[in-house]
């Protein structure tokens, strides 16, 4: 059956790219809702944007989403991938600012705030995309692909000239609590001179090394108080990978592998999917497709707690 929360549940922080204080909140919300975003610091027109891949404004550094008022949200991948994550079907995420509070740069908060809570079965069934052809999209030696399976799988290949990240390469079925256990704490990374490019754009405004971003300069790594896994960049790329499908408007059913992919490369491979006929279909889930979605099995006692695993 879809879930919702519980309860509303409130998170403070600043925005990652444009340094703004923000407060979030997200909301219950009835079964077929989806997940939307709403500014409640605007006041005329229309402040929903639905979170759908339709929606997606093209940026390279985060996922932005636009409504057709011109209503911008930017950063929701963290978050959608904490409720994806969680099994959290239906919610509206309000703001009161442009962008979604980066935390300690994971989605680990995130998680810990709906999972404490706790989730509110609703009584209609998941709906969810299910992949039926394989898909690929292509862009300046960056690959994301999709190929059809009987569950979530996301699949990631970094390769970064800094050597403290070099070559990583994981995969993982994301049933069972996967998401919570092996990826929601992974934070949000860089190189050192990718930093400077962006203040000089007047991104990464809110960026604090160590305590919501890793920065990599080489083979020095700042990251606060140690890494928090040793493939720590790869599993963030898998978060990000998962909060990015999550914008199919409800669960995907299939095998996404990223090579060196981004937000926009991600984005373009769900509009294909969704361009290519017969190449995805809605399904409702019965028992034995529910018990595989992400979300499933979760349990409290295997969500990372803040403390860093790795000298
Ligand atoms: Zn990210």
């Amino acid at each position: 059956m879809q879930n919702t929360l519980k309860t509303s549940v409130t998170f403070d922080g600043v925005g990652l790219h444009s340094g703004l204080p923000v407060k979030m909140i997200l909301r219950p919300a009835p079964a077929g809702h989806g997940i939307s975003f709403q500014r409640t610091d605007i006041e005329l027109g229309n402040t929903i944007i639905p979170a759908r891949w339709d929606m997606v404004e093209r940026t390279a550094l985060c996922t932005r989403l636009v409504n057709e008022a011109g209503v911008v949200v930017s950063t929701v991948e963290h978050i959608m991938a904490a409720l994806a994550g969680c099994g959290v079907h239906n919610a509206l995420v309000e703001l009161d600012g442009p962008e979604v509070p980066i935390v300690d740069g994971s989605s680990a908060p995130f998680v810990r705030g709906i999972m404490k809570q706790g989730l509110h079965r609703l009584t209609d069934p998941v709906v969810a995309y299910e992949v039926l052809k394989p898909i690929t999209v292509e862009h300046n030696g960056a690959k994301a692909t999709l190929l059809p399976s009987d569950r979530t799988r996301i699949e990631f290949h970094i390769d970064f000239t800094d050597e403290a990240i070099g070559r990583q390469s994981k995969s993982l079925d994301l049933r069972n609590g996967a998401f919570a256990r092996e990826l929601c704490d992974s934070r949000t990374f860089c190189s050192r001179s990718d930093v400077e490019t962006m203040q000089a754009n007047g991104l990464a405004l809110g960026g604090v090394p160590g305590e919501n971003a890793i920065v990599f300069d080489g083979k020095t790594v700042e990251s606060g108080t140690g890494l928090r896994h040793e493939d720590e960049p790869v599993r963030h790329k898998m978060l990000d990978a998962l909060g990015d499908l999550a914008l199919a408007g409800g669960p995907l059913i299939g095998h996404y592998v990223g090579e060196r992919a981004g937000h926009a490369l991600t984005n373009t491979l769900l509009r294909e999917l969704f361009a290519t006929p017969g190449a995805v279909r809605e399904v409702t889930c019965d028992l034995a497709m529910a018990m595989r979605l992400p979300g499933q099995g979760l349990i409290w006692s295997e969500i990372p707690t803040e403390v860093a695993r790795v000298a």
